[in-house]
């Protein structure tokens, strides 16, 4: 996206679809980005900010998820944002396997070709020989022979890598197109508790696959400058989708990253979209920690590599939150 279609974007957002997907009156004006002030700041610990949490509102009371004697169908979850580099496959790995944690079964789906939830999961995309690929596009594999299990139980992934990328262009002259991955995912939606859709950096064909499958998206929104001007655009594409091929989609949160309390900064920016967004902003917030980069070395999750760190125990409230979320609606 251009910085001009951006300020379009933000200045249309105004009387635009509202997070939760109906249209008309009542939508967030989009906030102001100018005038953030820069880097530097405090390093002290807020107790305030303790008390009510970083997105400033007190922490609600969620309830302990229930055990599951029965599993499926599956609530189908896209984890979308059209930037690169915001916390989408690290948000899919770690909140799948926070969920999986809590004894929900998880199928994790990579929908990115350059195979980073694969790789985070310790899977090397260059070495598959079957995909996700091969289900979308091929007529004769079946999907247990592409569903790999992980080192995490209860955690499933299905495996992408640089094919996915020729399916953007031969899905096109498929019938029907849009609908392509939710008739793959159908077949095993009964064997999960949740589904999670990491999209690629894109708003195409295959994110568009996605939000078809979808009922509802999380938001990774990098506590940066600018980053609301991404989020105008994809509530835009999400209505378009609502309008077209999927009237139930709606948006589950967005979800703060790369959080840095010790700059005015990532506050301000914080600040911003809960203004903006209201309650649609998950009360978790990831901070930024090079404990992440480390897991993706590691091929595995941040709850078992660093089980006890606030990196892994954000990742554990997001979970409750998306569940307690995913029930009322
Ligand atoms: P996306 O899927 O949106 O492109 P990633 O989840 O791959 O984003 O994250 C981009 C990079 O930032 C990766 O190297 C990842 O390890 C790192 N990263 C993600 N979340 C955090 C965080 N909270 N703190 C520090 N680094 C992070
Ligand atoms: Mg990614």
């Amino acid at each position: 996206m251009t910085e001009e279609n951006g300020a379009r974007q933000l200045s249309e957002a105004e009387g635009g679809p509202t997070v939760d997907g109906s249209h008309g009156g009542g939508a967030p004006a989009a906030p102001e980005l100018t005038g953030l002030s820069p880097l530097l700041t405090a390093d002290e610990p807020d107790t305030a900010e303790a008390a009510l949490g970083l997105t400033g509102r007190p922490w609600p009371d969620l309830p302990e998820p229930s055990p599951l004697d029965v599993h499926g169908p599956a609530t189908i979850v896209a984890v979308c944002n059209q930037k690169g580099g915001v916390g989408k496959t690290t948000t899919t790995i770690n909140l799948g396997a926070a969920l999986a944690e809590l004894d929900r079964r998880v199928l994790l789906v990579d929908f990115d070709p350059q195979g980073s939830l694969s790789v985070g999961l310790g899977i090397n995309p260059h070495t598959l020989e079957l995909s996700i690929y091969n289900l979308l596009l091929g007529r004769d594999t079946g999907i247990d022979e592409v569903i790999t299990q992980t080192g995490v139980p209860g955690l499933d992934i299905l495996p992408s890598n640089i094919d996915l990328s020729a399916a953007e262009v031969q899905l096109v002259s498929e019938v029907a197109r849009e609908q392509t991955l939710l008739r793959v995912l159908e077949k095993v939606r009964d064997r999960y508790d949740l589904i999670l859709i990491d999209c690629a950096p894109s708003l195409g064909l295959l994110t568009i696959n996605a939000l078809t499958a979808a009922e509802s998206v999380i938001m990774p929104l990098e506590c940066e400058f600018f980053a609301l001007r991404g989020i105008v655009l994809l509530t835009d594409t999400i209505a378009k989708v609502q309008d077209r091929l999927n009237p139930k989609l709606k948006i589950l949160g967005i979800l703060g990253t790369m959080y840095d309390g010790r700059t005015l900064h990532s506050r301000e920016v914080l600040e911003r979209v809960v203004q903006a967004f209201g309650d649609t902003v998950f009360h978790s917030v990831i901070r930024r920690t090079v404990k992440f980069p480390e897991t993706t070395v590691a091929g595995e999750p941040i709850t078992t590599y660093a089980s006890a760190s606030a990196g892994a125990e954000s990742y554990r409230f997001l979970a409750r939150e998306v569940l307690a979320r995913c029930r009322v609606g």
